[in-house]
C-alpha cells in the first residue's frame, strides 16, 4: 500500500516567506555588523593597496632574459608565439648588424590580458629566452593599452630569487635561420 508523503514546505509559515525572509536579514545585519566593527568575517582584499601572500610555487609574469651586452637572446624565432594558445605574443624581427646574431626582435610584446599563464612560450623557446618567474602578478590596469608589455619593459624585469637558475645569459643560442 503507498504511503503518503507529508509534502515539506507547504506550511503556513513556508508560504508566507516572512520567517525565512527574517532569517536571512538576521545573518546579513550580523555580517554587516561584524565586518563594520573588526572585520572578523570578511574575506575582501583591497587589491592592489593589499595582498594576499602568493605560494612559493607562483612563478609569475613573463621576463626576457638580456645577453651580456643588454640586447635580448631572443632571436625571433617565433616559436613562442607560434606555441602561444592565446595568440598574445607579437613579435618584429629584424636583421642584426652581426651575422652571427641574424634576427632579432625589433619589437616583442606581450599582450598580458590575453595570456593565460599556461608556460607554453617558455616550454617553446630554444634559446632559453624568455621566462616567467618574476613572481609578478599582473596588475590591474585603467585601459587596455597600459596591459601590453613591450620588449624594454620585459628585458627590465627581475627573477624572484628562488627561481634564479644563471641569472642570465648563459651560451649563446645556437639556432640557425637560414
Ligand atoms: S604563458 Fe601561455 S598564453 Fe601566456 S604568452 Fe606564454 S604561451 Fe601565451
Ligand atoms: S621562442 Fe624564444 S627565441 Fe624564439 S621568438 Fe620566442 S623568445 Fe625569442
Amino acid at each position: 500500500m503507498a504511503k503518503v508523503m507529508r509534502r515539506l514546505g507547504d506550511g503556513f509559515s513556508e508560504r508566507v516567506y516572512l520567517p525565512a525572509i527574517f532569517e536571512g536579514l538576521k545573518i546579513t545585519t550580523r555580517h554587516f555588523v561584524n565586518n563594520l566593527f573588526g572585520r572578523k568575517e570578511t574575506v575582501t582584499v583591497s587589491y592592489p593597496e593589499e595582498t594576499i601572500p602568493y605560494s612559493p610555487r607562483w612563478r609569475g609574469m613573463h621576463r626576457l632574459l638580456p645577453r651580456e651586452d643588454g640586447e635580448p637572446r631572443c632571436v625571433a624565432c617565433f616559436m613562442c608565439s607560434t606555441a602561444c594558445p592565446a595568440n598574445c605574443i607579437h613579435i618584429v624581427a629584424g636583421e642584426h648588424d652581426d651575422k652571427g646574431r641574424e634576427k632579432f626582435p625589433v619589437r616583442f610584446e606581450i599582450d598580458e590580458l590575453r595570456c593565460i599563464y599556461c608556460g607554453m612560450c617558455e616550454e617553446a623557446c630554444p634559446c632559453d629566452a624568455i621566462r616567467m618567474d618574476t613572481g609578478m602578478h599582473a596588475a590591474p590596469v585603467y585601459d587596455r593599452d597600459r596591459a601590453w608589455v613591450r620588449k624594454e619593459q620585459l628585458l627590465a624585469r627581475k627573477p624572484r630569487e628562488y627561481a634564479v637558475r644563471d641569472t642570465a645569459e648563459g651560451p649563446p643560442c645556437a639556432v640557425s635561420h637560414r
